[in-house]
């Protein structure tokens, strides 16, 4: 299909109640989508839209079935009703549902006039007879508008969230060459996207869509702790700098509603420590509290809570526990030592300034939390007990060794980030603290490595 712009935006308004695209992003790839000449390729970050790329194309090929793989059936539910209360048909089917249900499903697909627009299946389903069975006649039929696989880096080990079923995929690409694929995702590194085209065996040339990682509004920077004397003061100092550029100091005085209170996250790897900054920091007068997985519900509830109402300007968090926490008036994001990986840092130290304005992210580096990660990660090697483990365990070591490279080396830390996520180099100018002052870096460098006296 091809449509031209004002009939497609009529179409969001009538299917979706949209009154705009979300971005050009989203309407590119759906154009291109619906012309089913290429195999695409959509990455954007959490809660860019990414289901409408091919929900809205789905919809508009009439009589034809979309079959969508998604990794957990408790979002296939979340879709399944979302397209439901819009008064589009789409069905799941998954291991959990009763044999009845089941029925009245295969029944409408293999019905002369199918009304199913979007099947949702399990990626354990690609393997079974009854599902090659079902899309060899929807093929046959003419009736197979898309093959999509959503939170596609499931089926790279790269990732977390890997998922092994995933890769029973690749095979099902082979069979109907001319079914066109979408795949999408939020994680956008290199590794995870070269490995979703070889597993998926995407047809070249694919159309991509990603959004540029340069964030323009934060600023990063790396602090070498063992430089700097008291690293807790030197931390205050920078809140309070944080709290006060130009455009937020005036901002807050204004700002009545504590929903849009300039306020802070610092991440560190232990809980203990979580403790001590917060102890220490709120000593010399910073509205903090810590947050980690060792709080009652309701502590950790209470905590959030204030957070989010402007009543704790700063938390202290251990990483797997920022997840809960979404406000787009964060100014700073601190790592209170090393981050695990590239893409782990830039999506914790990118719930800075959602808002738009500028935000800074800072690691503070020391000698002492480096060695001890290394320790750790390189015990975990040798302890790995199962081949698999010890893959994962080689994994995170090298994730961790680019990491210490981000932090020692001379190099523009939002073109480090572009490079990692194959993007264009960013036009940085002054937004890290390497493009600011070159030979300041390269010195505190110099004395972090050396021990020399700056
Ligand atoms: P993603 O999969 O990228 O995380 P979703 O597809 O779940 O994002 O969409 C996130 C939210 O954005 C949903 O609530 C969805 O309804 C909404 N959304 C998607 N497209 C648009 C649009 N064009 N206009 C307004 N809201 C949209
Ligand atoms: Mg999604
Ligand atoms: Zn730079």
């Amino acid at each position: 299909l091809t449509m031209d712009s004002n009939k497609l935006l009529e179409k969001l308004k009538n299917y979706f109640h949209h009154p705009t695209f979300k971005s050009d992003l989203q309407k590119n790839a759906i154009s291109t989508i619906l012309k089913r000449k290429y195999d695409v390729f959509v990455s954007m970050p959490t809660g860019s839209g990414k289901s409408l790329c091919y929900q809205l194309p789905a919809v508009l090929h009439k009589s034809k079935v979309t079959i969508v793989f998604s990794p957990l059936i408790a979002l296939m539910k979340d879709q399944v009703d979302h397209l439901r209360r819009l008064h589009i048909c789409a069905e799941t089917i998954n291991s959990k549902m009763t044999e009845s249900e089941r029925k009245r499903v295969i029944n409408d697909l293999y019905s002369v006039k199918v009304s199913t627009s979007l099947l949702y299946v399990t990626p354990e389903q690609a393997s079974t007879d009854f599902f090659k069975g079902l899309l060899s006649y929807l093929v046959r039929k003419n009736k197979l508008a898309y093959i999509v696989v959503d939170e596609a880096h499931c089926v790279s080990q790269w990732g977390h969230d890997f998922r092994p079923d995933y890769l029973k995929l690749g095979a099902l690409r082979q069979l109907y060459l001319h079914i066109p694929w979408i795949a999408l995702t939020a994680t956008a590194s290199a590794d995870v996207v070269t490995d979703i085209m070889n597993v998926l065996c995407l047809k070249t040339p694919v159309s991509k869509f990603s959004t540029p990682c340069f964030r323009s509004n934060l600023f990063y920077d790396v602090i070498f702790d063992d430089t700097i004397g008291n690293s807790y003061q030197h931390l205050k100092d920078f809140i309070d700098q944080c709290f006060c550029d130009d455009a937020n100091c005036l901002d807050s005085t204004l700002n009545i509603n504590p929903l849009n209170q300039p306020c802070g996250i610092i991440y560190c790897r232990t809980r203990e420590l979580t403790e001590e900054i917060a102890t220490v920091l709120s000593r010399r007068g910073v509205s903090i509290a810590p947050y980690h997985a060792g709080l009652k519900d309701k502590e950790r509830l209470a905590v959030q809570e204030a957070f989010m109402s402007g009543h704790i300007q700063v938390i202290t968090a251990t990483v797997s526990f920022g997840m809960g926490i979404d406000k787009a008036t964060v100014r700073f994001v601190v790592h209170w030592g090393i981050p695990s990986s590239i893409p782990a840092y830039y999506q914790e130290s990118g719930r800075a300034g959602r808002d738009g304005k500028l935000a800074r992210c800072r690691i503070y580096h020391s000698k002492h939390s480096k060695n001890s990660l290394d320790f750790i990660l390189k015990s975990a090697i040798t302890q790995a007990k199962t081949q698999d483990k010890q893959k994962k365990a080689k994994g995170s070591y090298s994730m961790f060794l680019k990491m210490i490279q981000f932090c020692e080396s001379v190099y523009c830390r939002h073109a480090f980030f572009a490079d990692y996520f194959g993007d264009a180099k960013p036009q940085c100018i002054d937004k890290c603290d390497v493009c600011c002052n070159k030979e300041a870096v390269k010195a505190d460098l110099d004395s972090f490595m050396f021990g020399l006296q700056n």
